[in-house]
């Protein structure tokens, strides 16, 4: 069953030489040469020789890197094509070193029928850079009342089911998603929000909201909705997975819930792991999100989680935004940031370099992870696998401007930041399908 799409593209032939191959999954650390041919990983040695028809990279001081899968995007299609479409989030997705990509269905209209996610399955075979599928609601019209046709949708091609954006109101409501979810073979990942506790809230509730006068949306919010949500995947014995958590409390619930078997997945987003509520001081509206940025505390256990497999996957939830959306006062701009292009390096920089994660275990949980949970191959540079891989140069300085991004958007906490690291080439589903120039 197929589950994403991509343009067809002609199938790469590649000899990188010299690079640091690191593939936790394949065994892989080592500086090797790797020889594609086809689309295909053919070789890994040390001296390969090209054929005439291949092109030579010299990927000496680079790292060749399983390309990433990302679970959780907002393309904005159909309905917000002047934020962000198929062809332009693929595009930042290549940028970001990605291969593989699933969008969330909180669109104009909303992917709750069969027929709209067939038009989002024709536009991605006619304009994505790279492999995308899309998630089909949950309720009809994110509504939180009646269940979507889960197994026409799933044979439709959806990866999974989810409100995100907005949580499952009800208990009932859960319990029934879960119910037909274990049927369907496909999985549920829930916007953990309690709605009562959220009303009005601005950012993190905490010392830093008090200052600044905001109103607060407390860590309570979330862990109330993860537990009761684990609860009910219990009594249902049904697998669960949960968007971008962000507190400490939510993970006290998922490693309780890990430990007694429950089949639960969990993601956290590159900001998240970057970031605290004291990046809100400035009332810049690009870091305004829901999730909002938590303590330092929240921030630190999430890093732990992440290094120790709590949290499985690293998703960015790249939210486009208009710039006239955003240029406005804190309290009234919209959730959400962009994240494609800068997840991998924020993360090397700010986790691989100060050693609070093992560049392996960044690679796992941005790569092979994401691609167990959403049901697809795993990329890998191991021979025969398709080649899905990029390559970064982890000394390159670049600084985060919205005149050198590829989404339509630029709604960043990024901008104007240093990084360190680049993705130089992504060769996804055997393709070339993203080049740095310069
Ligand atoms: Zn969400
Ligand atoms: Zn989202």
């Amino acid at each position: 069953m197929e589950r994403t799409w991509s343009k067809s593209a002609p199938a790469a032939d590649l000899l990188i030489k010299g690079g640091r191959v690191v593939d936790p999954d394949a065994g892989l650390d080592g500086v090797q040469d790797v020889l594609v041919t086809k689309g295909r990983v053919a070789e890994l040695g040390s001296e390969i020789k090209a054929g005439k028809n291949t092109r030579v990279l010299d990927a000496r001081g680079m790292l060749v890197l399983p390309g990433f899968v990302d679970l959780h995007v907002h393309l904005r299609t159909p309905g917000r094509e002047d934020e962000e479409d198929v062809a332009s989030g693929s595009r930042a997705a290549a940028a970001g070193g990605y291969v593989a990509i699933f969008a969330m269905a909180n669109t104009d209209p909303v992917v709750d029928t069969a027929a709209v996610l067939k038009g989002l399955v024709a536009s991605a075979r006619a304009e994505a850079a790279i492999p995308v599928g899309f998630f089909a609601a949950v309720t009809r019209g994110l509504a939180g009342e009646q269940l979507t046709e889960m197994g026409e949708l799933g044979a439709a091609g959806a990866v999974g089911f989810s409100d995100d954006g907005r949580p499952l109101a009800t208990a009932a409501l859960t319990r029934r998603a879960l119910q037909y979810v274990k049927v369907s073979g496909r999985f549920v990942a829930v916007h953990a929000q309690d709605d009562s506790l959220f009303k009005g809230g601005q950012m993190h509730e905490g010392p830093v909201s008090a200052r600044l006068g905001l109103s607060g949306i407390p860590s309570l919010c979330e862990s109330l909705d993860v537990s009761r949500t684990l609860d009910i995947a219990e009594y249902e014995d049904a697998a669960v997975h949960f968007c971008h958590v962000s507190t400490a409390a939510s993970l006290k619930a998922i490693e309780r819930a890990k430990a007694a078997g429950i089949r639960v997945s969990a993601e956290v987003t590159p900001h998240h792991l970057a970031l605290n509520d004291e990046a809100i001081a400035a009332l810049d509206p690009n870091f305004k999100m829901n999730p909002p940025l938590r303590a330092e505390s929240d921030r630190l256990a999430l890093v732990a989680a992440l290094k120790s497999g709590l949290l499985d996957c690293v998703a960015t939830d790249h939210a486009p935004h208009a710039a006239e959306e955003k240029d406005v006062p804190f309290e009234e701009a919209p959730f959400g940031c962009i994240g494609l292009e800068t997840a991998f390096s924020v993360l090397y920089g700010e986790l691989v370099m100060s050693k609070a994660l093992d560049l392996g275990s960044l690679v796992t949980r941005m790569s092979t992870a994401p691609a167990r949970i959403a049901g697809i191959e795993a990329p890998s540079v191991r021979p025969g696998a398709v080649a899905d891989l990029c390559i970064v140069d982890p000394e390159a300085k670049w600084t985060v401007s919205a005149h050198d991004m590829q989404s339509r958007s630029c709604n960043s906490p990024w901008l104007g930041h240093e990084m360190t690291a680049r993705v130089k080439l992504t060769v996804a589903a055997g393709h070339v399908a993203w080049e740095h120039s310069a």
